[in-house]
């Protein structure tokens, strides 16, 4: 038999866990929620997190540029940045990349992500390889998450939102699988009469509404001017229909221009659960219709495709 296949008993694990724990490694869990659930003191030290602390992911960041110390953040816009990364976080099996510390430190990190939700993320330090390679590892890294972000959002763009659907649609273990096809109702009349600038802050609001209501293994996607995409796994349709109904109350509460306090905006919604074997296209071009049919029915409103 080979080795791999001896079976890991409850005392390996106890030990392989307590050498996690003396391991210089960065070793840290996070479950479905993006909450810290465990870290060694390794990754506590890099990251300044207390003994027995287990915030969410988001306001480790945001400690962290705040504070400038543990992650290196370069950015005015930290809720723009921690949108930006929410979009590649965890939506992968696997996915590692290289990060810095303020301390100095560069680390390899890794992140192992189970179809639930739960993410392990083991990080080595890399500090001593060659610098001029390095410049070159930061910029590829740099131009992938540029090719995959919609720049005014910082949701994915359009090519990566519809490779988000295809993996997804691709992995047996999330399925069922929903999509929603979201419109922003009668955009153009904030542009024309409040300006571009206003509308675009209207599309960044409603971007930060969608993101704040997913789950890391959701997608979240602009895919058009004013029109957006939200992948939903491990979700039959009573589930997409109860989020997006939440999203939709969110949005039509929302007041984004400080110019004008009162004006609201809404959005229509069309949702469909993929059918096995039914290609991404055609699920799209059946949210898209359930979608339409929304707007026709007078906006504002989410409707289901048979
Ligand atoms: P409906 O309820 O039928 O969707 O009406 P609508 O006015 O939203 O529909 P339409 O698709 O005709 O208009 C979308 C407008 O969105 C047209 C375009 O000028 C505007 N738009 C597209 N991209 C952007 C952008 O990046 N920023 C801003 N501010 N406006 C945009
Ligand atoms: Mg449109
Ligand atoms: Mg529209």
């Amino acid at each position: 038999m080979p080795e791999a296949e001896l079976p890991l008993t409850q005392g390996m694990a106890e030990i392989m866990l307590r050498l996690h724990e003396d391991s210089p490694l960065l070793v840290a869990l996070f479950d479905a929620q993006d909450r810290l659930r465990h870290a060694n003191p390794a990754w506590r030290q890099a990251y300044f997190i207390a003994p027995g602390a287990q915030p969410s992911w988001a306001d480790i960041m945001r400690d962290n540029h705040a504070q400038r110390h543990g992650a290196v953040i370069e950015t005015d816009d930290i809720e723009a940045w921690i949108a930006s990364i929410s979009a590649r976080r965890g939506k992968q099996a696997f996915r590692a990349f290289e990060a810095d510390l303020c301390d100095g430190r560069w680390i390899w990190m890794t992140e192992t992500a189970q179809a639930q939700g739960w993410m392990l993320c083991i990080g080595s330090e890399i500090t001593g390889l060659r610098q001029d390679s390095r410049a070159l590892r930061m910029a590829h890294t740099k131009a992938l998450a540029a090719a995959q972000t919609d720049a005014l959002t910082g949701l994915s763009n359009r090519a990566h939102g519809l490779q988000l659907l295809q993996a997804a649609l691709e992995q047996s273990e999330l399925w069922p699988i929903c999509i929603a096809a979201l419109d922003l109702d009668h955009f153009k009349q904030i542009n024309d009469q409040l300006g571009h600038a206003a509308g675009d802050r209207v599309i960044r609001d409603f971007a930060s509404h969608m993101q704040a209501g997913s789950r890391r293994e959701d997608g979240c996607a602009r895919i058009g001017g004013e029109e957006f995409l939200l992948i939903l796994p491990a979700a039959a349709l009573p589930q997409a229909q109860a989020i997006v109904e939440r999203l939709l109350n969110r949005v039509r509460q929302s007041r984004p221009l400080p110019d004008h306090p009162e004006r609201g905006y809404t959005c229509s919604i069309g949702v469909a659960q993929a059918i096995w074997n039914e290609g991404a296209e055609a699920l799209l071009a059946r949210a898209d219709r359930a979608l339409y049919q929304a707007k026709a029915e007078g906006r504002n409103r989410i409707t289901s495709a048979a």
